[in-house]
């Protein structure tokens, strides 16, 4: 039965392109560092990763998740990956419409809307990524851009269960700089307020570390964090599932 009231706490990392095989050590660390966390904790490696991680992983409380996954079930799409193939490899979870893949690979909220239904269909979590740039938040239109990219990026049917909203305003990723708190809890309500399930989680990221993660996850509507490169090190990445499980 789904919690349509409380949303599931999460510390989910991005290892983006990054990662061999010798680093799932880090992940085997994390697994140790929480063995039974009060939160969910997921890790998503590159592809190439996520079965030989999950046999490393088997039994532990880390799930693992894609970073991307093809609109299509099969076929001809080289290079791509699908999401029961995501599945097939030990994920839980997707993430979807990252910053980094909207503007390295030109993806569309619409896309992203179409890649949720397949992601669903393989019984895939969808992580959906959204956020400003620095010039749309210089030009007033942060809420604008966001609640735009949340109403095409949404599939119809996502709900708490089967999605989780992550807001990275695009100049935070992998900065150093994060927003305000203020900045941060006026986007959360905001994406409360519009979400289609008002259970559904919703992350912050960019540039949390463990310096950080505690004032991050005080801030009102916060219910955990996408991490970038403060997950590739189990020592950073156990230290924010701690302040989360604290929060
Ligand atoms: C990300 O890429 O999702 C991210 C938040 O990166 P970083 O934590 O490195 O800013």
């Amino acid at each position: 039965m789904v919690d349509r009231v409380t949303p599931r706490k999460l510390a989910a990392g991005n290892w983006k392109m990054n990662g061999l095989a010798a680093q799932i050590v880090e992940a085997q660390a994390l697994a140790r560092a929480c063995p039974k966390p009060g939160v969910g904790v997921l890790l998503c490696p590159p592809a190439t990763l996520l079965a030989p991680m999950a046999q490393a992983l088997a039994g532990s409380a880390v799930a693992l998740g894609g970073q991307d996954c093809h609109v299509a079930e099969k076929g001809a799409h080289t290079g791509d990956i699908a999401a029961a193939m995501l599945a097939d490899a030990g994920a839980s979870h997707v993430i979807l419409g990252h910053s980094e893949r909207r503007a390295d690979h030109g993806e569309t909220s619409a896309q992203v809307a179409a890649k949720l239904r397949s992601a669903w269909k393989a019984g895939l979590t969808a992580i959906v990524c959204l956020g400003e740039t620095a010039e749309d938040r210089a030009a007033g239109r942060t809420l604008q851009v966001v609640g735009a990219q949340l109403t095409a990026s949404l599939a119809e049917g996502a709900d708490a269960a089967n999605t989780v909203i992550a807001y990275e305003p695009v100049w935070a990723i992998g900065s150093g700089q994060t927003p305000t708190p203020e900045q941060i809890a006026e986007v959360h309500a905001f994406l409360r307020a519009h979400v289609p399930d008002a259970g559904m989680t919703l992350l912050y990221g960019g540039s949390v570390n463990p310096g950080n993660a505690a004032a991050i996850f005080a801030i009102p509507g916060v219910d955990g964090a996408l991490v970038g490169g403060a997950s590739l090190k189990a020592v950073d990445f156990g230290a924010i599932v701690a302040a989360l499980e604290a929060a």
